[in-house]
């Protein structure tokens, strides 16, 4: 195997749904695998998860289909916008719609009744994302379609917030930002409209991503939609931790080839770096083809036989090099580029990103392996 891998701790996501479960009960909890489970690898996270989670969540209809053919029964959300054309997917393969517009729930509906068959469908209410879903001042015909829906299960309604993690009294009350205390009132004026009308809303209500499910309770009604936080990680540096998750995720690899190095040779292309003195420089067999971003160059830190050293030189598709002094460090030696107090908000901020997109970025071509899978 590849010196370059990931290892993923199973049982410790395992932990962190149950924490998470802990915290939100009664409230039920749907598992978000998309984007290669946050770059976890779904093809063990997947299989290993599923019988805990009471629903899962992926962006696009291929990720369903995916999971389907690995075996998961779990219904599975297709969060995402759908087109038209791809509506049979979600009938042959058990996939629940997010009905985001009233086109597509009449398309469900017919559909589904040609085919003598049901689709599942939760209807998607934008209360201010303007992302996709119906507006909520919009959302009474949306609703009035679903009612009269036989063939399309209209089992839950949702919305998506855009700034759950910021503290709304934290926003001045001009803020440009949404806060998501307006999305919750808006949300509920939607589902008001059920009880207006002297029927039972879906039996799925659901608000809350990661930054919600930490700090709004009164948003979980009856099932959170946790993505990052699952994963072990908070999505915001200053949130309030009541929830406690730990990052399941290590990178390593091994040192591939180790000088010394002159004064005055420049390291990798473009020459951007040089010692000052005679230095031991090793090459890892990693790079931004592998999700290791060439825009870190000259800031990451990484750790070979526990000790930490810095990157230098510019980070190339497959290797980078990195300064360890005097020390003697051999071919071989293994080093860590994220895990064992390396954490991913270290990575987003040495590449100006967040800790999502370090993540969903680790390439396939980097293996993955499972730690603590059942056989
Ligand atoms: C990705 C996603 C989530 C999870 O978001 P986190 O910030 O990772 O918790 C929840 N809901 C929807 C609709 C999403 O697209």
């Amino acid at each position: 195997m590849r010196p370059t891998y990931l290892e993923i701790d199973l049982p410790q996501l395992k932990q962190n749904l149950e924490n998470i479960r802990a915290h939100v009960a009664p409230s039920k909890v749907l598992v978000v695998l998309k984007a290669n489970a946050y770059g976890h690898g779904v093809d063990g996270v997947a299989p290993f998860i599923a019988p805990f989670a009471d629903y899962i969540g992926v962006a696009i209809a291929e990720e369903g289909i995916h999971l389907r053919k690995l075996g998961i029964t779990t219904p599975i959300l297709i969060m995402g916008g759908t087109l038209l054309e791809q509506l049979p997917e979600f009938l042959e393969y058990d996939l629940t719609l997010a009905a985001s517009s009233l086109d597509l729930l009449s398309a469900a509906e017919q559909l589904a009744g040609s085919a003598g068959k049901r689709i599942k469908s939760h209807l998607k209410i934008d209360t201010g994302m303007e992302r996709i879903g119906v507006r909520e001042y919009e959302a009474e015909t949306l609703i009035e379609k679903s009612l009269a829906c036989s063939h399309v299960d209209v089992e839950g309604i949702f919305t998506h917030f855009a700034n759950s993690e910021t503290i709304d009294d934290s926003l001045p009350s001009n803020a440009r930002e949404v806060k998501a205390s307006l999305q919750l009132e808006r949300f509920q004026e939607v589902l008001s409209i059920f009880e207006k009308r002297s029927v039972p809303h879906p039996r799925i209500r659901h608000t809350a991503n990661s930054g919600a499910t930490l700090r709004m309770p009164e948003s979980y009604f009856d099932m959170v939609r946790p993505g990052v936080l699952f994963y072990g990680v908070y999505p915001g540096r200053d949130i309030e931790r009541t929830i406690e998750v730990k990052p399941a995720l290590k990178w390593k690899s091994k040192v591939v080839f180790s000088k010394l190095t002159l004064p005055g040779r420049g390291v990798s292309y473009g020459s951007l770096w040089q010692a000052e003195e005679q230095t031991r420089i090793v090459t890892v067999p990693c790079g931004y083809a592998d999700g290791y971003f060439r825009r870190m160059t000259n800031h990451p830190r990484v750790l070979i036989n526990g000790k930490s050293y810095p990157q230098v030189g510019r980070i190339c598709m497959d290797q980078f090099m990195v300064n360890v002094g005097g020390d003697d460090i051999k071919v071989g030696d293994e080093v860590t580029l994220l895990g064992n107090g390396i954490i991913p908000e270290e990575l987003a901020d040495w590449a100006g990103t967040n800790e999502y997109e370090v993540m969903t970025n680790i390439s396939v071509r980097v293996p993955r392996v499972f730690m603590g899978a059942v056989q």
